[in-house]
């Protein structure tokens, strides 16, 4: 996971601060789908996808699941690993614990400093393996240059994999094996796009992105053949001639670039579902702290063509956030012999 994984996370108190009403309907199959809401009030405008509250439901079910566990005594634990001092990654990795506390996830933090030796990780690492209170090992990237970041994410047992980003659990997803850690982002982004009735069965995704972290992850986990995927997928990136060619006839456009303003209004199809993954700091000195995020994508043009859309910040960085304790909670149920919590991607 990089230091931009969860994105916003220092921006979620500001989110629940200005939070309006949310209104949540139960669908069908016991989801609940978010209720309309216009990101402006004059004219046709794109709805808002809540990303907050979307992700506050799912911790509501994790808290459940974790309930569960802890009647029979198991209590799941997430160990996160930071090393140095980025201010960023601090941040971050604090929301997350925070974001355990709270569903009951016991939340260690092992915090080394900067100029800790790779050795000395890896040996952290395996001591966290063999540990049976810890269920999943999330080392906060980036981490120093001096550590080779693959060598320790494979140190990692897959099953205690936080972020699903270890070769094993990245090939099981290959393979449209769901049972393995499925990487935070990309999940988050599935269950948004499910959760307020956005199915991608039979819609051509278009994903601006290939990293290891976000892109291609998203594109594999959206075309497996299973309910709530089942998707026509294109993926761009910087060879990719005339982006706006391909943006345009995606009915669901993903934005995973890290770059603002790649998309433009008029790079959208009328009606579209835009879903913007990135997040960038630009200088702000209306804010105390000088800065504030944004995403990849022009929200206040695309939003008067677009159908959905997700603000930056309170769109996928709360999701990433509860797609890691999704994970964390289903590598306790594995090793208690229970079946793992359906967050099913049923649409
Ligand atoms: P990354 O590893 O830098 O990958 C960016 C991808 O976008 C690359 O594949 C790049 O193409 C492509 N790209 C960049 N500019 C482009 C352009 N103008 N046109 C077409 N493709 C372009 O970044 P990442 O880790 O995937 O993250 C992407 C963004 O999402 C960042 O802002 C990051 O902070 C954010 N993020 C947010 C969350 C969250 O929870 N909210 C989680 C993860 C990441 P090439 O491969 O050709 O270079």
């Amino acid at each position: 996971m990089t230091g931009d994984d969860v994105g916003d996370a220092a921006d979620l108190d500001d989110v629940d601060a200005e939070r309006e009403l949310r209104f949540h309907r139960p669908n069908a199959t016991g989801f609940a789908l978010q209720e309309p809401r216009h990101a402006t009030l004059g004219g046709v405008t794109a709805q808002l996808i809540d990303g907050a509250a979307i992700a506050a439901e799912i911790r509501r079910q994790v808290a459940g699941g974790v309930a569960r566990l802890r009647e029979r005594g198991i209590v799941p634990g997430l160990a996160a690993i930071l090393v140095g001092d980025n201010p960023a990654s601090i941040s971050y990795v604090s929301a997350k614990a925070r974001a355990s506390d709270e569903v009951g996830i016991r939340a260690r933090t092992y915090h080394l400093p900067a100029e800790t030796p790779q050795e000395e990780l890896l040996a952290l690492v395996d001591r966290l393996n063999a540990d049976p209170e810890v269920h999943t090992i999330l080392p906060q990237l980036p981490l120093p240059p001096h550590i080779d970041e693959r060598a320790v994410l494979e140190r990692i047992l897959p099953a205690k994999d936080a972020d699903g980003l270890h070769p094993w659990n990245l090939g099981k997803l290959l393979r449209g094996d769901l049972d393995g850690a499925i990487p935070c982002t990309p999940h988050g982004v599935q269950q948004l796009l499910l959760r307020t009735g956005n199915d991608p069965g039979g819609k051509h995704v278009v994903v601006v992105g290939r990293s290891t972290l976000v892109g291609r992850p998203l594109a594999v986990l959206l075309t497996n053949k299973a309910p709530g995927a089942n998707a026509t997928v294109t993926i761009c990136h910087t060879g990719t001639p005339d982006l706006g060619l391909h943006t345009r006839q995606a009915d669901i456009l993903v934005v995973a670039a890290g770059r603002p303003r790649t998309i433009t209004a008029e790079m959208v199809k009328p009606g579209a579902v835009v879903i913007d993954v990135g997040t960038n700091r630009v200088d702000d000195p209306s804010r105390k702290r000088g800065w504030r995020l944004v995403g990849d994508v022009d929200f206040e043009a695309v939003r008067e063509v677009a159908g959905w859309i997700t603000p930056v910040p309170g769109g996928v960085g709360p999701m990433t956030i509860a797609m890691l304790l999704v994970n964390t909670l289903r590598a306790a149920e594995r090793v208690a012999g229970l079946p793992p919590s359906s967050f099913a991607p049923t649409p």
